[in-house]
């Protein structure tokens, strides 16, 4: 099957799947065994090795998804993320990293480079010209995130590609946030796209699982690494996987629309102080959102008006439920001081425009006019407090 003629959708449904040549059912069927014959076979096969006849399967549709030579699946995203990095990294060099980053990829980065002998600046700024400001001699990586969390900022893949290029630097992109239904950043010239799979790829919030998918020579790079770290995924939960991006098209485009709306719901909303989603007009960055994302995502954040207790709130939430992680068909929120920034020092949060109030919302593909009718009778009983 080649890529460039098929849509998202049908990617999605078929591409890479295994045949039922037995007994010719629809579906992939799932191959669990760890142990495989070594004599007469051109591959040999084991779940550390990447290799198993449902993890090829698999990367074939994510190395497709994401307008990429190949693809590799790992046990969480941080497997994927911290293998990727590591690949690339060794004694003695740094690599640039957005400010904004994903709690766990900085508590990697700050936690555990050190022993390494990784040195590691985070930018001051989301500009490209705050990227190249950091590149030293011994750079190796420019690693961002986009759109960021908690507060959906964008950083302008192209010109980041552009600076990369420049220097001799390989570019990563955290990418779960966009999901490759919203955004391709290898058509921008970016390396290596690192998704959790937990979030938008298995949307159910039921898988943990992590993706990446570059060219064919990084990804051996990479392979070569993760072999050694171990970090791969359960054939079982490769296998929910695949069926899990069957509707990761559909799903996420409802979450798009669904999260447009609620964005100007809340946006027209006397009681909320500030709305956070790249597809509104005044978010600083809809322009460039506008020019590298096919849709603006389903996370959005917002800040209530003094006068209500968030905690009340979320207490006051019937359908939206508060909890951690995103991605989900269901509709969830949090804040992100007391769960996913909880680690952070009040210094830091504050230094990445995290205020207490914050309240970060992931939209799922409930009927919006339920979503609405929640958030409007929660805000309503939390007045006057
Ligand atoms: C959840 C998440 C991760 C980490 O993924 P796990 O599957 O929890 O290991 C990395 N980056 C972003 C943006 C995430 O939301």
């Amino acid at each position: 099957m080649s890529t460039k003629k098929l849509g998202l959708n049908t990617i999605c449904t078929h591409f890479g799947e295994l045949e039922d040549t037995v007994f010719k059912g629809a579906i992939s069927p799932l191959y669990m065994s760890t142990s495989y014959a070594f004599e007469d076979v051109e591959v040999k096969r084991y779940p550390r090795y990447f290799n198993t006849p449902n993890q090829v399967a698999l990367s074939k549709k994510v190395a497709a998804l994401e307008h990429a030579e190949a693809a590799m699946i790992f046990g969480s995203g941080m497997a994927a993320v911290s293998t990727s990095l590591m690949a690339f990294l060794s004694s003695g060099d740094h690599v640039v990293l957005q400010k904004t980053l994903y709690g766990g990829t900085y508590n990697l980065v700050t936690e555990e480079f050190q022993k390494f002998g990784i040195s590691y600046s985070f930018t001051d700024g989301l500009q490209p010209k705050h990227f190249e400001a950091k590149i030293k001699e011994n750079t190796k990586v420019i690693y961002i995130e986009t759109p960021s969390n908690p507060l959906l900022t964008i950083t302008d893949l192209a010109a980041v590609a552009k600076i990369a290029k420049k220097h001799g630097l390989v570019s990563m992109i955290d990418n779960t946030f966009a999901s490759p239904v919203n955004q391709n950043p290898i058509d921008f010239g970016i390396d290596i796209v690192i998704h959790s799979a937990t979030k938008y790829m298995g949307g159910h919030s039921d898988i943990l699982a992590g993706a990446v998918a570059s060219t064919t020579e990084h990804m051996d790079r990479i392979f070569h690494l993760a072999k050694n770290f171990g970090g791969s995924l359960s054939d079982y939960t490769v296998w929910l996987l695949e069926r899990s991006l069957k509707t990761m098209g559909i799903r996420v485009k409802a979450q798009n629309e669904n999260a447009q709306k609620m964005a100007e719901f809340l946006y027209t909303n006397k009681n909320v102080k500030a709305v956070y989603y790249p597809g509104l007009p005044s978010h600083p960055d809809h322009e460039l959102a506008k020019a590298q994302m096919k849709g603006f995502g389903a996370m959005l954040s917002f800040e209530l008006n003094d006068s209500i207790d968030a905690y009340k709130f979320q207490k006051a939430l019937q359908l939206v439920k508060s909890s951690m992680s995103l991605a989900g068909v269901e509709s969830t929120l949090l804040s992100p001081t007391k769960t996913s920034h909880a680690l952070l020092s009040a210094e830091e949060r504050e230094n990445q425009g995290i205020s207490d109030g914050l309240i970060r919302f992931s939209i799922g593909i409930e009927e919006i006019e339920d979503l609405i009718d929640d958030i409007s009778q929660a805000i309503e009983n939390s007045l006057g407090v």
